[in-house]
């Protein structure tokens, strides 16, 4: 089988230890040996607080328990994002995370709700959403594992302490097998030849060699920019927010949804934890002062702010490959694209869930290389677009941000989406990130509703066909209404040693 694989993962944020644990989780350490490299010093970005159903199926895949990592993160439970002010001053409408109508009717349901609303019926289609419903009533629960039932038809992600969870998985790998060096890096050594790196040298004088290096440095992006020089592709002109103010408050409303406010020069998030609230506002140097938009965010909390505002300065966009000789880059490392769907998590879990059966035997081959980079790619692109979405989409006239989105020219790609939805409700199915009901949240939430439906929703008398969808919006309220709040939920789910996450982690799928 010839010699293991060394890894060498540079930096010790989020991106470094979910890498750092699914490693020596799938692979075991006959293949491949795994050290990271991490500086106390220089920290971590640490903000990111609000993450995507996906994050289950990634925490369940190495191993976590739920319950456990959401006390030791002071997590809360996130069925969605509630977006207020952006299509207009005053609206409001939740992307959250389910479909809307049925299980078995969510393909067409959408177009049945068109259908009604032309024939002078009106409804507002978010009455149709089961997670919508749960998070304005602020409830929460597991979702059914009755794939019929109605409270199975959405899924459920995280809000938790960015950096807490890096210290929950680093004692994981740790316990796993994973070697970490505490040091700053001084150097990058690399071979003359093949220009590949071979090794680190910390300020301490040790040198850390390695075959394969992953780059988790965050925004310093010490291999892929720094020594391999590899470009960045700037998307500014369409995501132009580059700077973030963030800045925790005391515990206010406990809502099962992160908020997403518009605001004169971009927009503000709120994420409730257990013990607080983060709060943060991304805006654009090009629209406000860096001072006026501390000063924004701090009028704008609910509660007591527990610091000051910090900044962070970035400019969405990435690395036009993310693998690059011997090198990967996963996390800050390789792009930015704002918070505005937490989506930045994600693409670290997508990068090292596509890394696993790419990894090399020894020498590289660059089709594997090719490969990462391409479905890398197309995740970037996906998720580009559905956040350019939220930008192009609003009709606010108040501010100079909103009238330069909405007149701006779109991707392509971007472009194909929006008009066919707008002609005919059709939202094309892809592979990659948000699924036909995210985009329909979002294109209804601000204000597009298709001008015609699919014939698929002609199947039945009009007249049957509203009374099914009076049915079901009583049959959600219902159900929903059933549930226990979201805060009495966290508090039986958290406590320690509770009994009903031990009969939870047995019965859940
Ligand atoms: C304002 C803002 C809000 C965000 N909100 C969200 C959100 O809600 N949801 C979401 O999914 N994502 C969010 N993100 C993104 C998220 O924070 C990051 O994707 C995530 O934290 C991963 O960061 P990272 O591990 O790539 O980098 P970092 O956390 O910056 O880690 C870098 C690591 O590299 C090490 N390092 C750097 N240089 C050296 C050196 N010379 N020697 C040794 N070690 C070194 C550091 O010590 C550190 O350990 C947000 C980001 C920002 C900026």
């Amino acid at each position: 089988m010839g010699e293991p694989l060394d890894i060498v993962i540079l930096g010790g944020g989020t991106a470094g230890w979910m890498a750092a644990t699914a490693l020596v989780t799938f692979l075991p350490s006959s293949r491949c040996r795994v050290r990271l490299v991490e500086s106390e010093e220089i920290g971590i970005v640490g903000v990111g607080e609000a993450t995507l159903p996906q994050m289950k199926n990634f925490n369940d895949a190495i191993g976590v328990n739920e319950a456990e990592m959401m006390r030791a993160t002071k997590g809360a439970f996130k069925l969605g994002i509630e977006f207020v002010d952006w299509g207009t001053k005053g609206s409001r409408y939740i992307h959250p995370f389910g479909t809307h109508g049925t299980a078995d009717t969510a393909h067409v349901f959408h177009h049945r709700w068109v259908r009604a609303l032309r024939s002078g019926w009106e409804s507002d289609i978010q009455e149709y959403s089961f997670a919508v419903q749960a998070a304005r009533m602020r409830r929460f629960n597991f979702p059914s594992t009755d794939q019929a039932a109605i409270d199975s038809t959405f899924s459920y992600a995280y809000h938790f302490d960015a950096s807490l969870y890096s210290v929950f998985l680093r004692g994981l790998a740790e316990q796993r097998g994973v070697i970490r060096t505490e040091g700053k890096v001084r150097e990058i050594v690399r071979d003359p030849q093949s220009g590949d790196v071979r090794s680190l040298t910390l300020e301490s004088g040790e040198s850390i060699t390695g075959d394969l290096f992953i780059d988790c440095s965050g925004f310093r992006s010490l291999l892929l920019d720094k020594t391999l020089g590899v470009a960045w592709e700037d998307w500014s002109k369409w995501l132009p927010c580059d700077r973030a103010f963030a800045v925790p408050s005391e515990r206010g409303e406990f809502t099962p949804f992160t908020r997403s406010t518009a605001m004169e020069a971009g927009w503000r998030w709120r994420i409730p934890l257990q013990h607080r609230t983060g709060n943060g506002y991304v805006c654009s140097s090009s629209f406000i002062k860096e001072e006026d938009a501390a000063a924004s965010l701090l009028r704008s909390l609910d509660a007591k702010p527990l610091a000051e505002p910090r900044m962070l300065r970035f400019q969405a966009g990435r690395r036009v490959v993310s693998w690059e000789k011997n090198c990967v880059a996963i996390g800050l490392a390789s792009g930015f694209l704002e918070p505005l769907e937490s989506t930045s998590i994600y693409l670290i879990q997508v990068a090292v869930l596509q890394l696993l059966p790419l990894l090399p035997m020894k020498r590289i081959d660059p089709r594997l290389r090719d490969e990462f980079n391409r479905l890398i790619d197309m995740e970037y692109e996906r998720i580009r677009d559905f956040l350019i979405l939220h930008y192009k989409l609003n009709t606010r006239d108040d501010a100079e941000i909103w009238r330069y989105c909405a007149a701006m020219e779109v991707p392509d790609s971007l472009n194909h989406k929006i008009e066919i939805f707008r002609h005919s409700g059709i939202i094309k199915r892809y592979h990659g990130l948000f699924s036909p009901p995210s985009w329909l949240s979002v294109f209804v939430g601000q204000g597009l509703v298709p001008e015609g439906y699919s014939r698929l929703a002609d199947t039945e008398p009009e007249d049957d066909m509203i009374a099914g969808l009076d049915a079901l919006r009583t049959t959600i309220r219902d159900k929903v209404g059933q549930m226990p709040s979201h805060d009495d939920f966290i508090a039986d789910y958290c406590a320690p040693e509770s009994p009903l996450a031990a009969v939870t982690e047995e019965v859940r799928p």
